[in-house]
């Protein structure tokens, strides 16, 4: 109580908007963090936000090894590359991406926050020419070493030069970024004009609302924002985008194996309303440049 008698009003970071707190939690370690939700775009963000050099420094080293609450169980593993393409599939069949790739003539994509580079493996196994960026030096190490072309660096100050993507995608990066409009203008300026951004990120649905600071996705001080589509729609008008397919997914019932009848029927049941109904733990969508709203 003690706490929460010193935080004070504040500004949302992506709208400029009034914010307030909305819930606190502790980290690992204790030390608590104080969430704010903003009274005009309706994101949930870290207050304060934590710098860049503090965020580096998390994921250098124990972040992709160490699951307990904070990172995954050895990344490289078969299972989790088989885990991650298995979400990779249903998303862009939701996405309606296999029909809209058989329209291209040029398919390049880049990869922000790409980690070993599973997702960049599964487009260079469909005829991509693939590139995977990240700044987590382990993981993208790893990946190379297994003939994925993938590079360590920070997106922000990467230099391109001239090439652009049809597609960029961003899976389940967004959250972690203290900066999520650079990042989403520096996509925009790497685009070709009819290409496509798919961003997935952990969304402030029902089960978020409901579970509070008891949310599976609230992990601190890892996720900076938490968004929902009104947000992400917030966002990507300020950088020059639209989003034109969003869907969600994750009814709270994780995945296990071994699990009983009863458990597998729930599971199925609410995650199709949690995708119909755009409840979901976690939020999809496509994004395309406004200035060249050509049609699909
Ligand atoms: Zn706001």
């Amino acid at each position: 109580m003690k706490f929460q008698a010193r935080v004070a009003i504040g500004v949302c970071p992506l709208c400029g908007g009034l914010s307030a707190p909305h819930l606190t939690k502790a980290d690992a370690a204790g030390k608590i963090y104080n969430i704010y939700a903003c009274s005009n775009c309706t994101v949930w963000h870290l207050h304060p936000l934590p710098s860049t050099s503090e965020l580096t420094e998390l994921y250098q080293s124990t972040y992709f090894k160490e699951r307990s609450d904070r990172g995954y169980a050895d990344y490289t593993s078969e299972k989790i590359y088989r885990s991650v393409v298995s979400t990779l599939a249903k998303n862009l069949r939701d996405l309606d991406f296999f029909s809209w790739e058989q329209n291209l003539r040029d398919k390049k994509l880049l990869e922000v926050g790409c980690a070993a580079g599973h997702a960049v493996a599964f487009f260079a196994d469909r005829g991509w020419q693939s590139l995977g960026i990240d700044i987590a030096r382990e993981m993208v190490v790893a990946g190379q070493h297994i003939g994925r072309n993938l590079l360590c660096a920070d997106f922000l100050r990467h230099d391109f030069e001239n090439q652009k993507f049809n597609l960029i995608t961003h899976w389940a990066t967004l959250e972690h970024l203290p900066d999520a409009e650079a990042f989403l203008r520096k996509m925009v300026q790497y685009l070709e004009p009819d290409g496509r951004i798919y961003l997935s990120t952990c969304n402030t649905g029902y089960f978020a609302r409901r579970k509070g600071a008891a949310w599976r996705y609230l992990n601190v001080p890892e996720h900076v924002f938490y968004f929902n589509k009104k947000s992400l729609a917030e966002l990507a008008a300020r950088c020059g985008l639209e989003i034109i397919r969003s869907f969600s997914y994750g009814s709270g019932f994780t995945t296990r194996e071994n699990t009983s009848w009863w458990y597998r029927c729930k599971k199925r049941i609410g995650d199709r309303l949690a995708h119909f109904f755009l409840t979901g733990d976690m939020i999809v969508v496509e994004l395309r440049s406004r200035a060249n709203p050509k049609t699909r």
